[in-house]
């Protein structure tokens, strides 16, 4: 028996699928949801303000912030090999939020990419047992995908 929690970010974020069959392949945008799931055990040290959670909400709500929505909301993703909209953004101001990646921006690797950013972070002052399970994208409201370890 384990306990689970789950906390989410949004953020607006272009993208473009370069080698897509359909539309993907044009510029567009998402409202992404980056929903974090941690597994552990309850702290019980009694007293201090996390007694009874796995990490306080809030602090996944900072971590989430810090290392996914202000990395990437109101910027574009380009996959680094993506020669036509790097040339492209080169022409835009310098204060335009280009993210470059080394892979396609697909969900399912951003979902990787995410789960690589915000693991390192997950962990409470108390030592009690913590790790981020999954990380799970919402690129439409019909469609997420998950990078779980
Ligand atoms: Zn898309």
């Amino acid at each position: 028996m384990t306990t689970t929690i789950r906390r989410y970010v949004e953020t607006d974020t272009g993208h473009r699928v370069p080698n897509h069959k359909s539309k993907c392949r044009h510029m567009h945008g998402h409202r992404y949801r980056f929903e974090a799931e941690i597994e552990g055990d309850i702290v019980e040290e009694k007293g201090v303000s996390e007694e009874g959670m796995l990490i306080d909400f809030s602090d996944v709500s900072n971590i989430l912030t810090k290392y996914i929505h202000d990395v990437i909301d109101h910027a574009f993703v380009v996959y680094e090999n993506d020669t036509i909209l790097l040339e492209m953004f080169e022409q835009l101001p310098p204060e335009h939020r280009t993210v470059i990646v080394p892979f396609i921006p697909t969900a399912e690797n951003l979902a990787k990419w995410a789960f690589e950013q915000v693991s390192p972070h997950i962990k409470t002052a108390y030592g009690n047992r913590l790790r981020l399970i999954a990380m799970h994208v919402r690129e439409t409201p019909k469609s997420w995908a998950s990078w779980k370890e």
